[in-house]
């Protein structure tokens, strides 16, 4: 099969694999349909996120069964399902109390040893260990690109979103308007927000952003003035910072209002500091974490129902002989216009 690898640090390139076969009784091999491109392929890629190479790259996913182990009962051949980034047993100490994040077992497709070494999903097939309960059927009426939102960007998005929102008819802002914020976005107007507020630099972003349900946009690098006024002064219930920056950082703990909550899903690169004293003058709750992957069936239904629909984070499509080239261009350019790239092997 073919299959996208992660070469040297910089590099990806297409080769031909060995094809992905069942190894244990509870996996399942899927043919992808399509694979989307996450900005932690890009941290794998640049070299600063694990130390190994020669891997097969990705972990967001669509696919059609081609083969089940024998104890995969609840589902048949040819169906159409998605995963969880994270594959996890379900049945290890930390799984069983909820914390699928942390199994014992598990880890992340296509980043390497460091998680777990599971192959990525940027191939002609992909092998899903605990595939009985790790896999969700994805209804004939949802698109692919849903799908492909499951499978990460939206469930992020929605953990974020689901430790910080506390009620509904609050105020919630989001922080940087990547595939994670605007999921943070779709995904908070199940709370139905009082406002809910997007921010970021790009206009392209703050305009799909206005589709996904913000009801507010802030263009500027120091939004603090516009979010004071937005809230007559009172500052935000809720702030989700997906943008992974100390500014925003700052400026998302600036901004809530008295006992406010803080969720931060965008990861800095260096280590940032903040003014503990005057978190504690203002009641700061903050939470962060690996995104709760539990939930990927409820988020389903959502879409199924039509409650939620994340296809406007999909702006661009490719095939994997052209993968590495646009992953040079995502790296290397700021003004490519792509939110989020899908992948059709
Ligand atoms: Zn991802
Ligand atoms: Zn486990």
């Amino acid at each position: 099969m073919k299959a996208l690898i992660y070469s040297v640090p910089g590099e990806t390139e297409v080769r031909e694999v060995p094809d992905a076969v069942i190894q244990e009784p509870t996996d399942a091999i899927v043919d992808v349909i399509a694979t989307s491109i996450c900005g932690s392929d890009l941290h794998v890629v640049s070299g600063d996120l694990v130390p190994d190479t020669g891997f097969i790259l990705g972990h967001e996913m669509v696919g059609r069964i081609r083969e089940l182990g024998s104890a995969v009962k609840n589902f048949s051949v040819g169906d159409r399902v998605t995963v969880s980034p994270a594959p996890y047993c379900g049945v290890c100490a930390s799984c069983r109390r909820g914390n699928y994040a942390h199994c014992q077992f598990g880890g992340v497709y296509g980043c390497g040893e460091t998680y777990g070494g599971f192959a990525g999903s940027h191939a002609e097939r992909l092998r899903i260990p605990f595939a009985a309960r790790d896999m969700i059927r994805v209804p004939d009426h949802v698109s692919d690109e849903s799908a492909l939102a499951i499978s990460d960007a939206l469930t992020t998005g929605a953990g974020g979103v689901t430790k910080a929102v506390t009620q509904q008819g609050r105020t919630i802002a989001v922080f940087g308007c990547g595939p994670v914020g605007l999921s943070a976005i779709h995904y908070a107007t199940i709370w139905k927000p009082a406002k809910l507020i997007a921010i970021d630099l790009v206009p392209e972003r703050l305009e799909i952003a206005r589709q996904m349900g913000a009801t507010d946009v802030i263009s500027a690098a120091d939004p603090r003035e516009e979010l004071q006024r937005i809230t007559g002064g009172v500052g935000v219930d809720a702030a989700i910072d997906c943008a992974g920056v100390e500014a925003t950082f700052q400026a998302a703990i600036d901004s809530l209002a008295p006992e406010g909550f803080l969720s931060i899903i965008g990861i800095p690169h260096k280590p940032v500091s903040f003014d503990i004293a005057g978190a504690l003058r203002n009641g700061l709750n903050l939470w962060t974490g690996l995104a709760d992957v539990g939930p990927a069936q409820t988020i389903m239904d959502y879409i199924a129902d039509g409650l939620l629909n994340p296809d406007a984070i999909f702006n661009h499509e490719t095939t994997l002989d052209e993968a590495p080239a646009l992953i040079k261009t995502l790296m290397t350019s700021r003004d490519h216009g792509i939110v989020k790239a899908v992948i059709r092997p």
